[in-house]
């Protein structure tokens, strides 16, 4: 059988370069025809996967059609500007898309396979063509709770996110690390003088944070280097959200939707409230859950419920050491593991649970439900 071809936009990108890494890491170009495309050098070099071809146009329709698969991690303004024309031309393919433009559409399912494989299953065999990885929070969120999510388990839940630079893309890692080189050598000569007083050290700092020229916090607004920022993404405000940001909208409704449940599938949602905070980490979104259970369960089983869900999911014991050393963005970055840890009754009583966990968004929040829907596609 002549093997499908599959059209790689935003290969170089973030993304799409961790997504090249697994895809090379679990040989799946040896099952696909890939063809790389670019915004930014058509007739450059391709991949070595491309056997010698090179880089065709992202935004040309006509080489767009002849794909039988599309994968694209290119962002939200790509998709705005070729999706709809490609469909109007009528590619009949199948879409696969890190951005979020698509990705509450009625007719477009959220990929998240080891929590809704049945969902992705039942779209299939609907013909529904359009398949969207999540909100890197909401996915790492879910692969580490799913045990309780699929045992119905879950009345409401806060989500309190500690999310890296990284969520916004290569600059912003950059700018991170600069403010905090630029807060070093304000004080470097004090710090090497074991005797220099700790609050003229604290004084510079602050002063420097404060006066970061426009350039050095081009990216976040202001600084992050030994600060925070309570807010990440869009004020919803003019969309009749006031006091909520695109991010923690999300957190409800795309788990929802992951998970089949809420008004478009005719039951009743879960609720999920989120507060998100930008944190000065590099790679990897954490977050501190507190969950209403729907009944007291005792911890044991709980903690049962959430280790045997999936092989990534690591359950850390809620202990000082390993909490330390296993959960945390250093100790979970590069990997595909999904620790959660902190888990205990809380005062409130017996069905309040609090829980914390640490995923790389760029793999299960990014790229990895990517890949894996291609391999789903060609399963099929
Ligand atoms: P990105 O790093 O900015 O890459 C997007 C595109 O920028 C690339 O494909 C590339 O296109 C172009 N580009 C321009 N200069 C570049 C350079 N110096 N190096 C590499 N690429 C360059 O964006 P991203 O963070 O991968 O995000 C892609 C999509 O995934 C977005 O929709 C985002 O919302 C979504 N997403 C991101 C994350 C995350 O944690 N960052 C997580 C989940 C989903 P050409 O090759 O055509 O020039």
């Amino acid at each position: 059988m002549a093997m499908l071809k599959v059209g790689m936009v935003g290969w170089r990108g973030m993304v799409g370069s961790v997504l090249m890494d697994r895809m090379r890491a679990e040989n799946d170009f040896a099952l696909i025809e890939p063809v790389f495309f670019t915004t930014s050098n058509v007739g450059g070099d391709a991949p070595a996967e491309a056997r010698g071809a090179k880089l065709l146009d992202a935004k040309d329709i006509s080489h767009l059609k002849q794909m039988d698969i599309i994968i694209t991690c290119q962002g939200g303004d790509y998709t705005t500007e070729i999706y709809a024309p490609l469909r109007a031309a009528g590619w009949k393919g199948y879409w696969i898309d890190a951005a979020k433009t698509l990705r509450m559409k009625d007719d477009a399912v959220i990929i998240l396979d080891p929590v809704n494989m049945p969902v992705i299953r039942n779209a299939l065999t609907k013909g529904v063509k359009d398949y969207i990885g999540g909100n890197c929070t909401v996915s790492c969120m879910l692969m580490g709770l799913a045990g309780l999510f699929k045992a119905d388990l879950i009345e409401w839940m806060t989500c309190m996110t500690y999310q890296a630079a990284s969520g916004g893309g290569a600059t912003h890692m950059r700018e991170l690390l600069t403010q905090y080189g630029s807060l070093h050598a304000e004080v470097k000569a004090l710090l090497d003088d074991p005797h220099s007083a700790i609050l003229e050290i604290d004084r510079k700092v602050l002063a420097k944070q404060h006066s970061l020229s426009a350039e050095e916090t081009q990216h976040f607004g202001v600084p992050l280097g030994g600060n925070l920022i309570p807010w990440i993404d869009k004020d919803l405000a003019t969309m009749g959200n006031p006091g909520m940001s695109l991010e923690e909208w999300k957190g409800m409704a795309e788990t929802n939707k992951i998970l089949g449940r809420g008004a478009g599938f005719g039951t009743v949602a879960t609720p999920i409230d989120s507060l998100c905070i930008r944190v000065g980490a590099m790679r990897c979104h954490s977050q501190a859950l507190t969950i209403k259970l729907k009944k007291d369960v005792p911890l044991a089983d709980i903690e049962q419920f959430i280790a045997n869900d999936n092989e990534w999911v690591r359950l850390i014991p809620n202990e000082r050491e390993r909490s330390i050393r296993e959960l945390t963005p250093a100790a979970v970055t590069g990997t595909m593991n999904i620790p959660v840890g902190r888990v205990r009754k809380l005062a409130m009583g017996p069905e309040y649970l609090s829980a914390f966990t640490v995923g790389d968004q760029l793999l299960w929040g990014a790229a990895e439900p990517l890949r894996r829907m291609l391999r789903i596609i060609l399963e099929k």
